[in-house]
C-alpha cells in the first residue's frame, strides 16, 4: 500500500502522516523532513537549499526525486509508504508513476485534507516540533503536555519557515503548483476528499476507515 497526504501547508498532513505510518506499518516519506535533515547536518545539500526553504519556495525537482529514489531503492519501502508533502507539482506527480512503475507498484490512494487559507496561517503559526522524537503538536489545537509529550518542552521547536510572511509564499506556490496535481490523481480516480478542519482524532478515524476499507 502506498499512499499520498495531500493539503496545503499546516493542513495537518504530518500529524496524521504519523499516525497512520504507526497504524498500518508504512514508512513516512515527507521531503520537509528529508530537507531539513540535509540542512540540519549541514551537508553539501543543505547549505545549497536553505534559503530556499526560508523563502517558501520550492526545491529543484531533480532534488527532490533523488531523495524519494534513494529511499525507494531500499527494498523493503518500495511498496509500503505514506508520502507528506510529496508530489507537490505535477512534474513531481508524473515522476513518481515512473519511479513506481519500474518497481511494477502503483500509488493505492490519495487522501485530500481540506483546509482554507485562515485556518491553515492559525494552525503554521501555532506549530511546534519536538527536535528530538518528531512529534508536531501546536501551542493553540494540540498543546503539547507531560501526557502527550514526554521528552520536555526544551526540545520544542518553531520552524524557521514558519513566519507570517513565508507562508503567504508557501500558500501561493501551493495554489499555483500544488492543486493541479489533485486533477491528476482525480482522473485515475484515487482522490478521497476529507474534511481537515474538523479534530484531529476525528480527521485520523476518517481517513483509518477510508484505508481500511480499501
Ligand atoms: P513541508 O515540511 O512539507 O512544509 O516542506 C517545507 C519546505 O520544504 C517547503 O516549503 C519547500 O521549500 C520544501 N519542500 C518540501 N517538499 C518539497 C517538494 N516535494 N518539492 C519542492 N520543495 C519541497
Amino acid at each position: 500500500m502506498n499512499i499520498i497526504l495531500f493539503g496545503p501547508p499546516g493542513a495537518g498532513k504530518g500529524t496524521q502522516a504519523d499516525f497512520i505510518s504507526k497504524k498500518f506499518n508504512l514508512y513516512k516519506v515527507s521531503t520537509g523532513d528529508l530537507l531539513r535533515n540535509e540542512i540540519k547536518e549541514e551537508t553539501k545539500l543543505g547549505n545549497q537549499i536553505e534559503s530556499i526553504l526560508e523563502k517558501g519556495s520550492f526545491v529543484n525537482d531533480n532534488i527532490i526525486n533523488d531523495l524519494v529514489i534513494k529511499i525507494l531503492n531500499k527494498k523493503h519501502n518500495y511498496n509500503n509508504i505514506i508520502f507528506d508533502g510529496y508530489p507537490r507539482n505535477i512534474n513531481q506527480a508524473k515522476s513518481l508513476d515512473l519511479l513506481l512503475m519500474k518497481f511494477k507498484k502503483k500509488i493505492t490512494c490519495v487522501l485530500n485534507l481540506n483546509v482554507e487559507k485562515n485556518s491553515v496561517i492559525k494552525r503554521i503559526l501555532g506549530r511546534q516540533s519536538c527536535s528530538k522524537c518528531g512529534l508536531i503538536f501546536n501551542k493553540y489545537f494540540n498543546i503539547p503536555t507531560d501526557k502527550n509529550h514526554a521528552c520536555g518542552p526544551e526540545f520544542l521547536l518553531t520552524r524557521t519557515d514558519d513566519n507570517e510572511k513565508t507562508i503567504a509564499n508557501r500558500y501561493e506556490t501551493y495554489l499555483t503548483e500544488t492543486l493541479p496535481v489533485l486533477n491528476f490523481y482525480k482522473k485515475q480516480n484515487l482522490l478521497h476528499e476529507i474534511n481537515g478542519t474538523k479534530k484531529i482524532d476525528q480527521i485520523y478515524e476518517e481517513i483509518q476507515g477510508i484505508i481500511t476499507s480499501l
